[in-house]
C-alpha cells in the first residue's frame, strides 16, 4: 500500500456511485483533499435513492427528494459544485447499455483524468469482529456500467455514435479509482480532513446517525495504520498510459 503523490497537474475528476452517501462513506474525506488542492469534481448518483427506507407509509417520491437535498449538502461541504442525478430506480439497478450511454455521455462531457466508482469484482466481504457484508447488488450493477463506459465506451467512436451526434467527441480517462476493493493499491492520508468528511457524511440525516460516524472513524483508523496516518482511505487504483486508438483514428487531426 502507498500512500497518494500530490497532484501534478489541474484534475477534474468524476465519482459515480449507485446511491446517495455511498461517497461520504467510502471516498468523502479523499474528495475533500482533493478540492482543497484545487481539483475539479463532479458527482454522479445514478439512483433516485428512493428505497433508502424500509418504513411502512413512505412517501417514495418526497423520500427521493430529500436525499438529493442531503447529497448536495454533504456535496457543498466537501467543495463540490456540481451532483448530476441520473434517477433510475433505487435497489433494482441493472448494468444495462442504456445506463452505460448515460455515463459515456456524462464523462465525454466532464472530460476527467480520474474516474472513481466502487469495485465491480467485490461480492462477499468477510471482515474483522463479525463485519461481514453482502455487497449490494447496485453498487456492483453501477459500478460495472461505470467500468465499462471509462473503456472502452468514452474512448471509443464507434460505440454510441448517437453521442458524436450529440456533440459529445470521446476522451480518454486516465486513472481508475476504486472504492470498496479487497485489492487496494493507494492510500489516502484524510487526517488532516476527517472532521469535515464526518460532517459532510452526516449531512444524510434520513438513512445515518452517530453510530455510522464512530464506525467510518473506527474504519478510517483502521486503514490509516497500515500507512502510518491517523485517517485513511483506500483505493484499488489502475493508470491506463497511451494515446487511446479513438483518438488516433479522429479524422480531424
Ligand atoms: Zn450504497
Amino acid at each position: 500500500m502507498q500512500l497518494e503523490a500530490a497532484f501534478t497537474k489541474p484534475m477534474r475528476i468524476l465519482v459515480i456511485v449507485a446511491h446517495h452517501d455511498d461517497i461520504e462513506f467510502g471516498a468523502g474525506g479523499s474528495v475533500i483533499r482533493w478540492t482543497d488542492a484545487g481539483a475539479e469534481v463532479t458527482y454522479c448518483i445514478v439512483t433516485d435513492g428512493a428505497a433508502g427506507s424500509n418504513e411502512k407509509d413512505v412517501n417514495y417520491l418526497q423520500l427521493a427528494e430529500r436525499r438529493k437535498s442531503e447529497q448536495n449538502e454533504a456535496a457543498r461541504i466537501a467543495g463540490v459544485k456540481s451532483v448530476r442525478y441520473l434517477d433510475y430506480a433505487d435497489g433494482m439497478l441493472q448494468p444495462t447499455l442504456d445506463l452505460r450511454r448515460d455515463l459515456t455521455r456524462l464523462i465525454r462531457e466532464i472530460r476527467p483524468q480520474r474516474v472513481v466508482i466502487n469495485d465491480p469484482t467485490t461480492v462477499l466481504v468477510q471482515g474483522d469482529e463479525g463485519m461481514n457484508y453482502i455487497n449490494h447488488p447496485d453498487h456492483r450493477a453501477g459500478a460495472e456500467a461505470a467500468l465499462y463506459a471509462v473503456f472502452p465506451s468514452a474512448e471509443s467512436r464507434p460505440i454510441f455514435p448517437e453521442l458524436l451526434a450529440e456533440g459529445f467527441e470521446p476522451h480518454h480517462v486516465e486513472e481508475l479509482y476504486m472504492m470498496l476493493s479487497e485489492g487496494a493499491n493507494i492510500a489516502v492520508d484524510i487526517s488532516s480532513v476527517h472532521d469535515r468528511k464526518i460532517q459532510a457524511l452526516l449531512s444524510h440525516r434520513s438513512q445515518i446517525g452517530e453510530d455510522a460516524a464512530d464506525f467510518v472513524t473506527k474504519f478510517d483508523a483502521e486503514a490509516g495504520k497500515e500507512v502510518g496516518v491517523e485517517f485513511a482511505e483506500v483505493f484499488r487504483v489502475m493508470t491506463f498510459y497511451g494515446e487511446p486508438q479513438a483518438a488516433k483514428d479522429d479524422p480531424a487531426d
